[in-house]
């Protein structure tokens, strides 16, 4: 079995979600006491959080690659970064390491090409749904034509996952919220979406909706079990 190297803490709540989904992978497969081999690096959100909105991805770049090096010479044989957000800064960290680095987008592009589905929702951080780096990537490489939701509903999304989901608090009102969103993007031709931030996993689930969810988190999670078997 491979170690797979999980770069955390963005926020930890996800990596939670993380750490227990791909033991249950590696448990699942196996069986009796057998877990994942990983090597975690847990960063502090809060200053990454700052740089993020102060439009300073250099800076978080560095603290990213530092962090994958770290996992790197503790052993992991593959990177996950685990959140949607910081992939922005994918490539610099890629290139600041020599194992291969597991994109979460590519991940998720896979199951919807394997789908046949050809158009879907986008949700996630204001950052991923507005700038190229993860649309960009889902359209050009895999010829998807992503929806993403009006502005004043991306700006709800993004201040739900900064200011409840990040913190571990689950409101009812903003899983209605969620689903009117999913509901929307689905009325304008989505036919699936997905959810691409770490934590909506944990607001709504595919039991809320028969829209088609891909859930990043668990796909992600999901790969790198496959990746490490
Ligand atoms: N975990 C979230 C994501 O998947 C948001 C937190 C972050 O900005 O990294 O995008």
């Amino acid at each position: 079995m491979k170690t797979i190297g999980l770069l955390g803490g963005m926020s930890w709540e996800s990596t939670v979600s993380y750490y227990c989904a791909i033991n249950e992978g590696v448990k699942n497969r196996l069986g009796g006491l057998h877990s994942a081999k990983v090597a975690m690096y847990s960063v502090d959100f809060e200053p990454i959080e700052k740089l993020q909105h102060a439009g300073d991805w250099n800076r978080t770049a560095i603290i990213l690659s530092e962090a994958a090096r770290n996992i790197e010479s503790a052993g992991a044989d593959f990177l996950l970064i685990c959140t949607n957000t910081m992939h922005k800064v994918a490539p610099d960290v890629e290139q600041s390491i020599k194992i291969p680095l597991l994109h979460i987008a590519d991940a998720t592009a896979e199951i919807l090409v394997h789908e046949g589905i050809k158009t879907v929702g986008l949700l996630g951080t204001a950052f991923t749904m507005e700038q190229d780096f993860y649309k960009g990537r889902l359209s050009e490489n895999y010829g998807l034509n992503v929806l993403v939701p009006r502005k004043e509903d991306r700006l709800v999304a993004h201040n739900i996952i900064y200011q409840e989901l990040c913190l571990g608090k689950i409101e009812p009102d903003s899983k209605k919220e969620y689903l009117r969103i999913i509901d929307a993007l689905a009325n304008r031709g989505a036919e699936a979406v997905i959810l691409g931030c770490t934590e909506i996993g944990m607001l709504i689930n595919q039991g809320d909706t028969k829209i088609r969810l891909l859930d990043t988190t668990a796909i992600h999670a999901e790969k790198a079990v496959e990746l490490a078997m």
